[in-house]
Formats: C-alpha cells, structure tokens, sequence
C-alpha cells in the first residue's frame, strides 16, 4: 500500500541541530525499511520560509528574505546529504511553485463558517509562531522559549473555527482513525481537547508579515501565519493544487497510509489543528501522528549558555555518518527524552560498533575469505526481514529494532567463541575441518542477516557487508579505533 512520510519543516533562521537529525535520520530508517519490505513510500521532508522569524533574522543580517532563507535551507539539505538521508522531496515553502496553489486551494476549500475576522489582542511568541493565553505561560513567558519577551499585538486577524471541532477530534483520536504514537502523547492531546478548544488565529496584517509569505485569497491585506502555509506543505508538495497523481496516490485513495513525524512541541498543531483544518477542507486526514522526545546532553537541554550543545556536523565529523545514525536511533526510547554526550557516543562507538559489530564481520569474512571455495548463495531468509523486527519498526521503536540486530551480533559473537572454526579449521581431522567450514557458512549467513537488518539505520554499513559476503572477501575496516 502507499505509505507517505513527512518530517516537520523547520523554521531556517538557525543551523540545523541535533533535535533536527533524530527526526531526519527516525523518517529516513522508516522509510527505507518499509521501502525495504516492498511498500511504495514517498518519504518528503522541507523547510519553512514563510515564518515570521525567519523574516526578523533577515533584517538583523542585513540580507534580503528570499536570499536569507534559500542560503539557510541548504544547510538542513546538507545535513541529510551527510546523514543519508534519502527523501523523495524536499519542499521549500517560499519558493516552491506547487506550494502557494495548494495553499490558496486550502484557505478556499474550507468552509466559509469556519473562518471568521475578529479584533485580537494577544501576546505573540515569535518563537513558537504563536499567539499565547495564560494558560500556556509559565511566569509570564513561553515555557518553549523562556528569557524571550513576547510581543503584544492588537490587530484584526482571520480566526479557524477550531471549537467546532471539539467532539469530532475527541473521537477520532480516541479511537485510534488519527493515530498517535505514543500512548502518552495521545493522552496529551485528549487531555487537551477536553480542556476545551479555542478558534486559533491564521492570519496576520500584511504589514505585521512584512510583504512574505502568501496573501489571504481575496483579502490582501492579510497574509496566511504559519498553520495554513506550512502544514499546508505535506500536501501541497503532492501536487494538492491539481489534485495530482501523487496527490491521489498518497493522499487521497483510501489505502494511503500517511505518517507525520514530528517532536513534541508540536503535537497539538498536528494532531488538532492540522486534522481540524482538513475536515473543514473536506480533505483526507493523516493516519498517524508520531512524536518523538528531545535530546539533552547531560541531563539538561542543550543550550549555548551552558556549553553543552552537541552539534550534528562536527559529532558526523569525528565519528561518521552511519555512527551518528546509530546513537540517534538506538539511544533511550524513541518516543522519550535522551541524553547525548561526547563520551557516550564515544564508549558506544568503540564498544557497540568497533568491537562488536565491525570486530564480528572482520573476523567471520576472514575466516570465509581464507577457507570457503566461493561466496555462499544468499537465501531468503538471509534477505527478509524478520516479522519480529518489521513490527519494531512499524511501532516506530528504532531502539528496539536495532536491539534486534545487535542481539544477532552478540549471538554470533558466543556462537564463534564457543564453536571455535578458526580453531578447528586448522587443528581438526577431516570430519572436523569439514564441520568447521559448515560452522563459517553459517556465520556468513548470519553476517548477511544481520546486514539485512540494519540497512535501515545503517546503509552504508549494511552494503559494505553485503558486498563483502557476495565477494566472499574480508572487508575495509568498517569502524576504526578512535
Ligand atoms: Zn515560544
């Protein structure tokens, strides 16, 4: 069946981070391991343009909006070139042409009562994009962005009917037709709806927005904020404007499964505003919302005042790309906070990857390479995903999976260690020497599953040892010592 899957689009007024690689590297093992299991993914992720702070740290550069924003998107490009992360589409919300279309289709699709002007005044995060109540506010400021004055705004905006939506979203949610992932964040967001839901503001004046962005269809002197324009972007990037083929296929038939990933500071935008808008547009819902945790290093959230920002770029640096995906996937939980520190990757790196999986493979391929006749002949069950491990990955517990390759890894280890062929290869009688080079096939075949399975979290490597099993050769070094 069609699965689509997006990641958020990130605001491009700073440099990617490492909160930014956990969710491009968790989409792209998804994606290749559904791909891998022969589903049809269109995996999309992008940028956000068109925010307001992206607009503001324009100005404080002193470089036009549009040239700001594109020298910016290329940094999160770079990040996933170095990752591997390897989507189908990168949408750019200011430059895209299918994207203002489908945008403008969006506003016209939603029913007329649902939206409505009305005088505000509130106090505004620019941060978060988002108007704030008390409710949300911790001493007077954005939990999400404490320290940072909000700015106070009285002007008449356009406003969704969110209440409207009140019941209808409790039981979509309730009953698992919007899925989301995990338990507590559905909780989170039930909780919320039963606090009662407020109508959210979707448009600002065009002099607030500064000219960027796109203008309220038929009232230009308002421009669409942040929900219509950039959660717009999952369909707009299918074509949504012309009801495109891709548009049909991965959104709109009925087999469609469609997966957002997101962090959890933006669940309620997702799993209550972006659904609510959809309904109102008579437009298919996604099927499920997963949410991941934050990183922290050292137990506290990563920030330039205590010095313990971990940054992607230099952690791939001295560690390698396929490392970094594996810290991110196989630290803590998926779903929950982690921790990530030098020294953990490091003790990791050497422990988990230098010692046990890169130490494994050296060991088994020089054995074959030395004592097998020819290549082993790859068999199904060498090539296919185990059930156990595919249901790990379609919960999205990308820990749990890798547990599983990494028990595999242990497996052989004990297994090699207790059957001793390297041994009895030389030391043995015929009968003995003959066991032996059956014990070596086995590990291979071990060695080929146990790259089949961590292709997902680690292409690059899981090629390396496949080639080296079809070659029937010992590989380059696959993880250094540091
Ligand atoms: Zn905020």
């Amino acid at each position: 069946m069609p699965r689509f899957i997006s990641t958020a689009i990130p605001y491009v007024n700073a440099q990617p981070h490492l909160g930014h690689a956990l969710e491009y590297v968790q989409a792209d093992a998804y994606a290749r391991a559904l791909r891998q299991a022969g589903e049809d993914v269109f995996f999309l992720t992008g940028t956000d343009d068109n925010a307001l702070k992206n607009v503001l740290a324009a100005e404080k550069v002193g470089k036009g909006i549009a040239e700001y924003v594109a020298e910016n998107a290329e940094h999160f490009v770079d990040l996933d070139r170095k990752l591997d992360v390897g989507y189908d589409d990168f949408i750019r919300t200011s430059s895209d042409p299918r994207h203002r279309p489908g945008v403008e289709k969006l506003w016209k699709a939603t029913k007329s009562e649902d939206l409505y002007k009305k005088n505000y005044h509130g106090y505004y995060c620019v941060g978060c994009e988002e108007f704030k109540t008390e409710k949300d506010l911790v001493n007077s400021e954005c939990p999400e962005h404490p320290g940072r004055a909000l700015e106070e705004v009285a002007e008449e905006n356009y406003f969704f009917r969110l209440s409207a939506y009140q019941d209808q979203l409790q039981r979509l949610v309730e009953s698992d037709m919007l899925r989301i992932v995990p338990e507590s964040r559905k909780n989170e967001t039930i909780a919320f709806i039963k606090g009662g839901l407020e109508d959210f503001s979707v448009s600002r004046s065009a002099l607030r927005a500064k000219g960027w962005g796109v203008p309220v269809p038929g009232d230009p002197d308002q421009y669409l904020y942040v929900w219509y324009d950039a959660l717009a972007n999952y369909i707009t990037a299918l074509d949504y404007a012309n009801e495109g083929e891709k548009y049909q296929i991965y959104w709109a038939a009925a087999d469609a499964v469609k997966v957002h990933m997101i962090g959890k500071g933006i669940n309620r935008f997702h799993t209550l505003y972006w659904p609510a808008m959809l309904l109102s547009a008579g437009v298919p819902l996604p099927s499920t919302v997963f949410v991941h945790g934050y990183i922290t290093s050292g137990g506290q959230k990563m920030s330039k005042t205590l010095g313990n920002v971990v940054d992607p770029a230099s952690l791939i640096e001295r560690y390698g790309s396929e490392a970094v995906r594996y810290f991110l996937l196989r630290h803590g939980s998926s779903t929950e906070d982690f921790d990530i520190t030098d020294e953990k990757c490091r003790e990791w790196y050497t422990a988990h990857l230098t010692n046990g999986l890169g130490n494994l493979v050296a060991r088994v391929m020089k054995l074959a390479e030395e004592h097998l006749p020819h290549p082993i002949a790859l068999t199904e069950a060498d090539e296919v995903f185990d059930s156990a491990f595919l249901e790990r990955i379609e919960a999205f517990r990308f820990n749990d999976a890798l547990d599983f390759v990494f028990e595999k890894v242990g497996a052989a280890d004990a297994r090699m260690a207790e059957q001793k062929p390297y041994a009895l290869i030389k030391s043995g009688d015929a009968v003995e020497r003959e066991a032996a080079r059956k014990e070596i096939e086995a590990l291979v075949h071990e060695l080929a599953a146990i790259a089949t399975h961590l292709t997902p979290a680690m292409p690059r490597t899981a090629a390396a040892i496949l080639s080296a099993v079809r070659k029937n050769e010992k590989p380059e070094n696959l993880f250094p010592r540091l």
